[in-house]
């Protein structure tokens, strides 16, 4: 069948999350593999946090490849959409509705592999392996953490592509694709200022927890944390050096890295180059205080941290720590549990040489890179396993396109030839990753 009609009844499964149920999604698409020939296997996490999992076998001599996608979606807001954001309307050359880019046309895109495998039985040294999760947008621990944790044969792979990557962006006359080869880790401190509690009548500045602090946030807040480069960054600006006209010497050196930076013409890639060259730790929540009248004896400013592959929490408590010095009682705390590792997958070999081949021989035009996620997605859980994990769901979207805009936006959309394109490089890649 036609992936714009399977990309239609995905869109039609309305799997927005909360609540998820992507069961609806799961089981359409095992319908539509088991008409294929697959035994695929629907498991619930929970009642109706459907995942399905689906294998084409190979002749096992090496590791599995996993296509891995989320079939949950954030909610949607009609009243400001021109469609019904769960019709799958097609208009203008384009299929509407919530989840055209994030992510079920890379679902169906990954679909219609596993089906094109089906009819045409290659024979391949990988099993491939199709894993459609849930709870992506929410963490991802019914969905494809559930899968890690409790069924880990069914998804153990050397190398895994999803979404966030393998899309054209146009600049100075250039067509850059970059390749998600890895993404930033993730934890939570906390800053707590101590000084003595008392009447809000007669404060003492001098002692006020409150007081330090604001000087702490004013300290951390003032400037970034220190550049570092790690190689999938350094890969990148050395490719990317020519094509925004500055030397490569001067933005591959660490020291001179944000002075270089000023160099770079473009604002929303010198603001992407900056998130993934250092680690941060972003005050989100403030607390202190209980009473109007009363001197709180302590105060508090969570921090989202997230740290470069590479580093690890001690890191970026010891960069924290720096930036506030040693002369205020303000302690650096982390809040075990919640940490999610940095991951980075190879940009150079055998894997990555086959992802850029086979862009460029789908548009000879493009010039591929590699680049690191300042957020997290679900590859985090594949880390247990040592799943080599790339952002790899190519679609050729024209110049004027902006799809940045439209993942999580109102009138998401995606234009039907990049749907299609994407499909022919992704089977001959995952033909050639596997031969
Ligand atoms: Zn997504």
């Amino acid at each position: 069948m036609d992936p714009v009609i399977h990309l239609q009844n995905l869109i039609r499964c309305n799997t927005t999350n909360p609540p998820g149920n992507e069961i609806v999604a799961a089981r359409y698409l095992a319908d539509v593999l088991s008409r294929a020939g697959y035994a695929p296997v629907v498991l619930e996490s929970a009642p109706g946090r459907g995942n399905v999992v689906a294998r084409y076998k190979g002749d096992g001599s090496k590791r599995p490849l996993l296509l891995y996608n989320h079939l949950d979606v954030v909610p949607a807001e009609a009243e400001h959409w021109s469609h019904d954001p769960f019709a799958g309307v097609i208009d203008r050359g384009m299929v509407w509705g919530r989840g055209a880019l994030d992510m079920k046309s890379i679902v169906v895109q990954q679909l219609m592999v596993m089906l094109r495998l089906a009819r045409e039985r290659p024979a391949l040294r990988r099993d491939v392996i199709f894993a459609g999760c849930a709870d992506e947008e929410v963490g991802g621990e019914m969905g494809l953490g559930f899968l890690v944790r409790e069924h880990r044969a069914l998804v153990d792979a050397e190398i895994g592509l999803s979404e966030s990557g393998a899309t054209p962006i146009y600049l100075n006359g250039h067509t850059l694709y970059a390749i998600q080869c890895g993404e930033k880790g993730s934890c939570r401190l906390v800053l707590r200022a101590t000084a003595a509690p008392g009447h809000g009548a007669s404060p003492d500045y001098e002692n006020y927890a409150i007081r330090y602090l604001a000087i702490a946030l004013e300290r951390l807040t003032r400037a970034y944390l220190p550049t570092h480069l790690t190689t999938t960054v350094r890969n990148l600006l050395a490719a990317l050096a020519p094509l925004v006209d500055v030397p490569a010497d001067r933005l591959l050196d660490e020291t001179g890295f944000e002075k270089a930076l000023e160099q770079v013409a473009v604002p929303t890639l010198r603001q992407s180059l900056l998130h993934i060259t250092r680690n941060s730790a972003a005050p989100t929540l403030l607390r202190a205080g209980t009473k109007i009248n009363v001197v709180p004896g302590t105060a508090e400013a969570e921090l989202d941290g997230r740290i470069l592959p590479g580093y690890d929490v001690h890191h970026l408590m010891s960069e924290v720590r720096a930036a506030i010095g040693d002369d205020l009682p303000v302690e650096v705390i982390h809040v075990p549990g919640r940490d999610a590792p940095g991951l980075e997958a190879p940009s150079a070999g055998p894997v990555w040489d086959t992802l850029v081949g086979q862009l460029q021989k789908h548009d000879p035009a493009a010039v591929v890179v590699p680049t690191l996620l300042a957020g997290g997605t679900d590859a985090q859980h594949l880390a247990p396993l040592g799943v080599k994990t790339f952002g790899f769901s190519p679609m050729r979207f024209p110049r004027d396109f902006n799809w940045h805009g439209l993942v999580h936006g109102h009138d998401e959309r995606v234009p039907i030839d990049a749907l299609a394109w994407g499909i022919d490089v992704l089977y001959d890649t995952v033909l050639e990753l596997c031969r």
